[in-house]
């Protein structure tokens, strides 16, 4: 580092890390350098000092990785979706209502559903089931009767049987058909069991959605019924007198829609849906919008697929306008608008916590002022290359050492070249690679042949986690997750690297990170010291990864610590999950341990046997074994 750089300061870690932009208010980094989390977004004045979380959490005896959930984030989320449709039908004049339906698939764990259902309440804030499961859960969660119960969904006998009976219960339980072929079920089952059922239909929308996850719209849609099918399902329920059950129109366009006029379109075709089924003379209620609504991963406010081009403000104003603006002109009633938001409620309210375990970083021995004189032709060739490196020339040296470096692997394959001096030639080669790169930081603008390059050199660190686990949508779906450095912002972040996991897969890496000009291959990061540990957070995780996550390489699920943020400071440790242990993990893929245990025992006892080991030994190796699977399946210090 040269002397002449000016002196780094915490601001600069918030604009190179991005934290306003991505934050939502939410983060910040305080005055001495440290990650600090809000449940008020925008005021820092009683927030939290992530690193003070964490040794809290250690001083209770967990180890990383942790999953972070900042409770009181989910109650603003809440809030702010429900406030926000509130004061846009106030101020539209709009003479319905809004109602919330959380999608528990998003994520389906008991605490957040209950954190949903609790502080919902005030807001009649409801759950939507796409599953038996799923209804079953909501149905034993769910106490408000004012709100609603939305049955999405292939559904079985069983599942309608359960739907009725939820009704008859006085839930506000609307079942989506979602199929022609659940129809006749749903009427035969209603008449036998004598309860009238709440039915929806969900509707192919034309309106196709862009985004990364966004395939359930348009017509190539798997789930919803097209046009001529819901006139089928209007004249089978006239048939059975049951019209005026139906109630609800529902579509969802797939998650995560990152343009608003993607939004507003579907909106539109879906208002004159909800006319022409009231005009068919449906008892029709309700208009549910479905998932969608998307979350600024990256920070960029654009329509790129990890950003949203709208404020959720927004987003409810462009809603509501857009129901009326249809449904004033069809002289329709105002219905009660449904959405199932469940990524935007859930995603900023857990963070997972991981240490760095070492790094690697690319590093040549220095090579000699000349080579030998018999050295191999190619070689020597990058070597003069290596010589003339000039700004000027940097594109050509480039090209010309890619070349010999070519020549050299073939010249070894074939058997001419000794490993030693194949050995010699990787060294030259990446010198030569270092020092272009080195020279290239004063070009203007990186050649698009040379942007590569960064990464090729940057650091590799290891980090205790599993992506697969933990991240599955970074990995399955190229999904981008803010990531940064917890603590020591204060400090200039001197490295460049990518993140591995410890699963030993060539997959199990980040090495995608937001940038505000589209995808960045490596992050910068701090050079790791011998006495202190570097903990790193992946950000905005709350939605999708904890149940889609997999037990590759059996890593198994972390610990999970719940805080709540007091109001005039401070907070308090309100919930906390142990992870799996390797005996848990080992259960899964149906090992039985006892029977484990009892075999090994065997083989240390058949040791002793043959003298290999003695009695003593034995007791030692039993109980590391032992230990071994009782222990967490991550790396513990
Ligand atoms: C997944 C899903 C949702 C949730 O979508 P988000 O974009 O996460 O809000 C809502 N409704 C249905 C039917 C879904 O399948």
């Amino acid at each position: 580092m040269t002397p002449t750089l000016e002196r780094w300061t915490v601001e600069r870690s918030r604009e190179l890390y991005g934290v306003r932009e991505w934050g939502a208010g939410f983060f910040g980094v305080s005055d001495s350098g440290e990650l600090q989390v809000t449940a008020k977004p925008g005021s820092f004045e009683h927030a939290v000092s992530i690193p003070e979380v964490i040794e809290g959490i250690q001083a209770r005896g967990l180890d990383m990785p942790v999953l972070l959930r900042i409770e009181n984030i989910l109650d603003t989320q809440i809030s702010l979706l429900n406030d926000n449709f509130r004061s846009a039908i106030e101020s539209l004049d709009y003479k319905g209502s809004y109602l919330g339906a959380y999608p528990i698939k998003v994520n389906q764990q008991q605490q957040v559903v209950e954190a949903v259902t609790r502080h919902g309440k005030a807001y009649h804030h409801g759950l939507e089931a796409g599953s038996k499961a799923e209804l079953i859960a909501a149905m034993g969660m769910l106490r408000d009767t004012e709100a609603v119960l939305v049955c999405n969904g292939y559904k079985d006998e069983e599942f309608i049987d359960l739907g009725l009976h939820a009704t008859q219960l006085g839930f506000k339980c609307i079942m989506v058909i979602e199929m022609p072929g659940e129809l006749p079920t749903i009427i035969s089952r209603s008449k036998e069991l004598g309860i009238k059922p709440n039915l929806g239909v969900r509707v192919k929308l034309s309106s196709q959605a862009n985004g990364l996850w966004a395939e359930s719209g348009g017509d190539r849609s798997i789930f919803g019924l097209n046009a001529a099918q819901i006139i089928e399902v209007i004249d089978t329920l006239k048939d059975a007198e049951m019209l005026d059950c139906l109630q609800l129109l529902h579509y969802h366009l797939g998650s995560q829609i990152p343009n608003i006029r993607e939004i507003r379109n579907a909106v539109a075709e879906a208002s004159r849906v909800y006319a022409g089924l009231t005009h068919e003379g449906a008892g029709m209620r309700y208009l549910d919008l479905g998932g969608g609504l998307a979350v600024d991963y990256d920070g960029t406010q654009t329509n790129f697929m990890s950003s949203r081009n709208y404020t959720t403000d927004e987003y409810c104003v462009d809603v509501v306008e857009g129901v009326m603006t249809v449904l004033d002109e069809q002289g329709v009633e105002h219905p009660t608008i449904i959405t199932e938001s469940g990524r935007a409620l859930v995603a900023y309210y857990s963070m997972l916590l991981f240490n760095v375990l070492e790094s690697a970083r690319f590093e040549v021995e220095p090579l000699p002022d000349a080579l030998p004189e018999e050295t191999n032709i190619h070689i020597r060739h990058i070597f003069e290359t290596l010589q003339t490196l000039n700004l000027r020339n940097i594109q050509e040296c480039f090209n010309d050492a890619l070349y010999y470096r070519d020549e050299i692997r073939q010249a070894f394959s074939q058997g001419n070249m000794s490993f030693r001096e194949r050995a010699l030639g990787d060294r030259v080669f990446w010198e030569t690679v270092n020092r272009i790169a080195l020279l290239a930081k004063d070009l203007p603008s990186l050649p698009h042949e040379l942007e590569g390059i960064t990464q090729a050199l940057s650091d590799i660190y290891y980090c205790n986690f599993s992506v697969f686990q933990s991240l599955p949508d970074a990995w399955a779906i190229g999904q981008l997750f803010p990531v940064m450095p917890v603590h020591r912002l204060e400090e200039r972040p001197t490295r460049e690297g990518l993140l591995a996991d410890i699963t030993c897969d060539c997959d199990g890496k980040i090495d995608r990170f937001i940038d505000s000009h589209g995808v960045k291959r490596t992050m910068p990061l701090h050079e790791l010291k011998d006495s202190e540990e570097y903990y790193l957070g992946a950000f905005l995780v709350g939605a999708y990864q904890e149940t889609l996550g997999d037990l590759h390489n059996l890593l198994g699920d972390t610990n999970v610590v719940t805080i709540r943020i007091r109001e005039g400071g401070g907070f308090d440790f309100v919930g906390e999950l142990e992870g799996d242990t390797v005996e848990d993990i080992l259960s899964y893929v149906e090992y039985d341990t006892r029977m484990l245990f009892n075999r090994f025992r065997e083989t240390a006892e058949n040791a002793v046997r043959e003298g290999r080991i003695t009695p003593v030994q034995r007791k030692e190796t039993l109980q590391a074994y032992k230990n071994g699977l009782q222990g967490y399946t991550y790396f513990e210090r």
